[in-house]
Formats: structure tokens, sequence, C-alpha cells
């Protein structure tokens, strides 16, 4: 299974992709996660990084490109893998497709978790006291978002125009958006 998860800063992508990937027994890669690690550790890619993430704008496409094919490349992957946060641009879905024709599978879906503008802010505003992520400032937020309607969104058409796109609605408890995913997926939960 292959999946892309997508849904603009706040929808619960990250809650929902580790449910997801559970359920199939595949890693679930987020780049933020991998690019926070990143930064914690001091690591070169992690300065770079840094730089962009704390200004709410992409990293650039070769950084993530590379740091993608080189996670996917590893053995946990191989049978499978959900990507949170990825792919994020237009030259992104074609480096995606790029890995992913080379190893001779196909992406299954990408999921779209949609919801409401004002809700995504105060959602993020909620996080930034419990997490303290130095992306979660009001204006970086904003910037965020704005990049997201303009880079990634646009990436829903393209997965839609392929027959993949799962669209669901994000609003709702962790629960219940999860109990929409699998729905749409066609996915029995487990008891
Ligand atoms: P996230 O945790 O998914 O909200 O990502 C946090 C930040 O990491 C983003 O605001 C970007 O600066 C960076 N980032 C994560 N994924 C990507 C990507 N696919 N392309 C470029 N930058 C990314």
């Amino acid at each position: 299974m292959r999946l892309i998860l997508m849904g603009p800063p706040g929808a619960g992508k990250g809650t929902q992709a580790t449910k997801i990937a559970d359920h199939f027994g595949i890693p679930a890669i987020s780049t933020g996660d991998i690019f926070r690690a990143n930064v914690t550790q001091g690591t070169p890619l992690g300065v770079e990084a840094k730089k962009y993430m704390d200004a709410g704008e992409y990293v650039p496409d070769e950084v993530t490109n590379s740091m993608v094919r080189n996670r996917i490349d590893e053995d946990d992957a191989q049978p499978g893998f959900l990507l949170d946060g990825y792919p994020r641009t237009t030259a992104q879905v074609a480096e995606l497709d790029g890995m992913i024709s080379f190893t001779g599978h196909k992406l299954d879906a990408a999921v779209v978790l949609t919801v409401d503008a004002e809700e995504l802010v105060q959602r993020l505003l909620k996080r930034a006291q419990t997490d303290g992520r130095a992306d979660d400032t009001e204006d970086v937020i904003r910037r965020r978002q704005e990049v997201y309607a303009s880079e990634t969104a646009p990436l829903i058409e393209v997965y839609r125009a392929r027959g993949i796109l799962v669209e669901v609605d994000g609003m709702g408890e962790v629960d219940e958006v999860t109990a929409r995913i699998f729905a749409a997926l066609d996915i029995v939960p487990e008891s």
C-alpha cells in the first residue's frame, strides 16, 4: 500500500497518519517530523531546513526530495508507506512518481483532509500552547496556510484527475475522522 496524506497545516495529518499506517503495517513518514528531528540534532540538513521552517516557507525541493528518496529506500518501507506532508509541490509530485514507478509499484490513494480555515488557525494556536512548535506563532501559521493554498492545494486536482483522490471531512473528533478515512478507503475497522 502506497498512500499520501494531504491537507492544510492543522488538518490533523500527523494524528491520522499513524492510525492509517498502523492499520496497514507500513511506516508513516512525515517530512515535517524528519526535518524537526534534524533541527533538534543540529545536523546540516536541520540547519538548512530551519531557515525555511521558522518562516513558514517550504524547504527547497532538492533537499526534500533527496531526503524522501533515502527514507523510502529503507527496508521497512519496501512493503509500502504512508507519506504525511509530501508531496507539497508539483515538482515533488513528479519526483515521487519517478521513485514509485522505478520500483514497479503505483500510488494507491491520495487522501486529503478538509477543514475550515478558521478552525485550522484555532487548532494550531492551541497546539502552540501544548507542543511549543517554533512555527506555530500566529504570523507563521497564516503564512503556512498561504503557502499551502498556492503551492499544495493545486495538487488535489492532479490526483483527482488520476482518479485516486479520496477527500475526507477533517472536522470533528479524531476518532470520527479516522472512521471516515477508513470508510473512504474501504477499510473494515478491527474490533
Ligand atoms: P509539517 O510538520 O508537515 O507541518 O511541516 C513543517 C514544515 O516542514 C513545513 O512548514 C515546511 O517548512 C517543512 N516541510 C515539511 N514537508 C515539506 C515538503 N514536502 N516540502 C517542503 N517543505 C516541507
